[in-house]
């Protein structure tokens, strides 16, 4: 079960093949190599990484 590293919300669509959207904080997340990588969507559309903002360990699947 994918669990957002940023809100902890299980509240995690499917929208694409190892992608997933948080419809509770509306980030976009990508799973690669058991590495959830954490994007935001800016309002012109573009992507910003979120990854800094957490240690590797909250963003690895278990
Ligand atoms: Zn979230």
């Amino acid at each position: 079960m994918l669990i957002c590293p940023n809100c902890q919300s299980k509240d995690i669509g499917k929208i694409g093949i190892n992608q997933y959207y948080c419809w509770n904080c509306f980030i976009e997340l990508t799973v690669s190599n058991q590495m959830i990588y954490t994007h935001q969507v800016e309002e012109d559309g573009s992507l910003t990484s979120l990854d800094d903002l957490f240690d590797e360990k909250q963003r690895r699947l278990s």
